[in-house]
């Protein structure tokens, strides 16, 4: 069971408004920008701050379907998932299945920044949205 997972990748945040997520991160925290991206077949908005080794992405949803809009809506702002690193994202996704975990992603897919992504079901994961991310 051990090493299934690697190091924590990121924290996915939830923001209404991306503008001032990032003076907020950026000015106000001192994170770095690292890069910016929209996703509009998604409907996101996304941006990634690093402090440190900690990495953050901050989520703004472009339109009332996306995912991050209806989090919001639910949920209000906050951490909206946690992501770990993987060396074999199809080798960890088959032993979490045969373990009874519920994948969002049957297969993996490009995440925002190119790598092969996918989610568990929170409903699996005490609650919390979990996204393995393959090295
Ligand atoms: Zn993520």
């Amino acid at each position: 069971m051990h090493g299934r997972l690697g190091k924590l990748e990121h924290i996915g945040i939830a923001v209404r408004d991306l503008e001032e997520a990032k003076r907020l991160y950026g000015d106000v925290l001192g994170f770095r920008l690292t890069g910016e991206k929209e996703l509009p077949d998604r409907g996101l908005r996304v941006a990634f701050l690093e402090t440190g080794n900690t990495k953050i992405e901050l989520l703004q949803g472009m339109t009332p379907e996306s995912a991050i809009a209806r989090h919001i809506e639910k949920r209000g702002p906050g951490i909206q998932h946690l992501c770990f690193s993987v060396d074999d994202i199809r080798r960890v996704m088959g032993e979490l299945k045969a373990d009874g975990v519920e994948m969002i992603d049957a297969e993996p897919r490009r995440g925002a920044e190119g790598r092969l992504v996918a989610f568990m079901h929170p409903r699996s994961t005490l609650g919390v949205l979990l996204e393995l991310e393959e090295k």
